[in-house]
């Protein structure tokens, strides 16, 4: 049989934030990259735009300049509104961790994250819609099928190591056999932009433990909601459903946001449809590894393709990143080793690691998802946490995943215990 020529030492299929921080890195160590992306940029991707200092750490890795001169919005902390209560927690000073997040559009974000790949020399083919691996007669995927372009026009890729980072549909994965499961956590979100000149600048994130609406009395509505302002004029605004919630896949979480909203000061503006910025949209959030194993057959999974929004707060980019960021790593000590079992040893390393560093946390996380999907086990938390800001800085150094690993304090030193004591999901 003849040799098939590589197109490259790995292709990554899909430049959202996983995909273009892996690529990035291959890059960066020299290796041979095709970065391929079903759209052209820049493109829209539902989200609330919200960056933790976790994924401002990720940036800072990029070489991403994230002042204020260059576009972006910084935040100290999360504002949280619940029982009544107000409370503005700042992000807490690490030693591991910046202490702001960000805002930033995603039509921008993502755009820039592909930009920086190409920057470090990953070859970024936009228009090219993977369809499916190419497989070697051992079951091994050697290789991409792609339509490409605007008529379609068939193409095959061909690389030694392939990336999924293709986000929550995980086509590629699920041409692999790889299907989600159904007993890890999951939500659904919506959001929408609106012009709100009072809103737009806020230097905190803003997330609400309960949503109320006025139609036909006084209700409380599941889920929780976030309003994020943009620094444009505008607010990203929208909220979340878990599977936990009786509510999940049986409300219309569109009108949800309208009925939640309506509700809000009328000077804010999001109870005026004129102020709106476009369409509510809405999609899933894979958590907790939804999706197993993260290495199978040449293939890494990446960001949502392998389900690693975190359970507890719903943010998923930062951890796109750092598993992008992994998934490099390992690939380049992979690729400089033989083909066979000496090389798929160093590929091994890929979901040993992520198992070591989110496992017990994401646990702990599907176990918080299931309690808070009770309302009254969250009503009661809600009443007695959030009089106690120092309880609450403990509740937003675990949900936020914000601790150092050694020499922290004393709630670094409870949560990581309770991470590492928690069976790895
Ligand atoms: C409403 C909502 C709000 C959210 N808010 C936040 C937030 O504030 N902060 C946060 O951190 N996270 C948030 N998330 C989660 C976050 O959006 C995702 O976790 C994140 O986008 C995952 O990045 P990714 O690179 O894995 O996947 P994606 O960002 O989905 O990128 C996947 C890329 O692959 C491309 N692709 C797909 N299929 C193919 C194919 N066949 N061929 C080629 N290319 C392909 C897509 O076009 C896309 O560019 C939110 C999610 C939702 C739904």
């Amino acid at each position: 049989m003849a040799a098939i020529e590589n197109d490259a030492d790995v292709i990554v299929v899909g430049a959202g934030p996983g995909g273009s921080t892996t690529a990035y890195h291959l890059a960066q160590h020299g290796l041979r990259v095709l970065l391929l992306e079903k759209t052209e940029f820049p493109r829209e991707k539902v989200c609330g735009d919200g960056l933790t200092p976790r994924a401002v750490k990720q940036l800072v890795k990029l070489g991403v300049d994230t002042s204020a001169e260059a576009g972006w919005l910084r935040n100290k902390g999360l504002r949280v509104i619940g029982a009544g209560v107000r409370l503005e927690l700042d992000w807490p000073e690490l030693a591991s961790f910046p202490n702001y997040g960000l805002v930033r559009t995603r039509l921008d974000f993502d755009d820039l994250l592909a930009k920086q790949a190409a920057k470090a020399g990953a070859v970024l083919r936009t228009g090219v819609n993977v369809t499916g691996p190419v497989l070697d007669d051992t079951g091994r995927t050697v290789g991409v099928t792609a339509e490409t372009g605007p008529d379609k026009a068939p193409a095959t890729f061909h690389a030694p190591l392939i990336v999924a980072a293709d986000g929550v549909s995980g086509r590629f994965p699920l041409a692999l056999g790889l299907a989600k499961r159904e007993d890890r956590p999951i939500g659904v979100a919506v959001r929408r932009y609106y012009h709100s000149p009072v809103r737009h600048d806020d230097d905190y994130l803003e997330s609400w433990l309960e949503l109320r609406s006025k139609e036909g009395g006084d209700r409380l509505l599941p889920g929780y909601g976030w309003i994020f302002g943009m620094g444009d004029g505008r607010v990203n605004v929208g909220l979340g459903v878990l599977n936990s919630s009786a509510a999940f896949g049986r409300t219309n979480y569109r009108r949800m946001l309208t009925e939640w909203l309506a509700n809000t000061p009328a000077d804010w503006g999001m109870n005026d449809e004129s102020n709106a910025d476009g369409p509510i949209l809405g999609a899933a959030l894979p958590m907790g590894f939804n999706r197993v194993p993260h290495y199978t057959r040449g293939v890494l999974l990446v960001g949502d393709s392998g389900g690693m929004v975190n359970p507890f707060n719903g943010e998923g980019i930062a951890y796109a990143m750092e598993s992008g960021e992994l998934a490099a790593e390992v690939a380049v000590q992979a690729l400089a080793r033989p083909a066979g079992v000496e090389r798929e040893l160093a590929l091994s390393q890929y979901p040993a690691q992520l198992k070591a560093r989110y496992g017990g946390y994401y646990r702990l996380g599907g176990l918080f998802v299931k309690l808070i999907g009770n309302p009254q086990i969250m009503r009661i938390a809600t009443r007695h946490g959030m009089p106690h800001p120092t309880l609450m800085r403990f509740v937003l150094k675990l949900m936020a995943n914000l601790t150092d690993p050694r020499d922290g304090d004393a709630m670094d030193r409870i949560i990581n215990a309770m991470t590492r004591l928690a069976p790895a999901v």
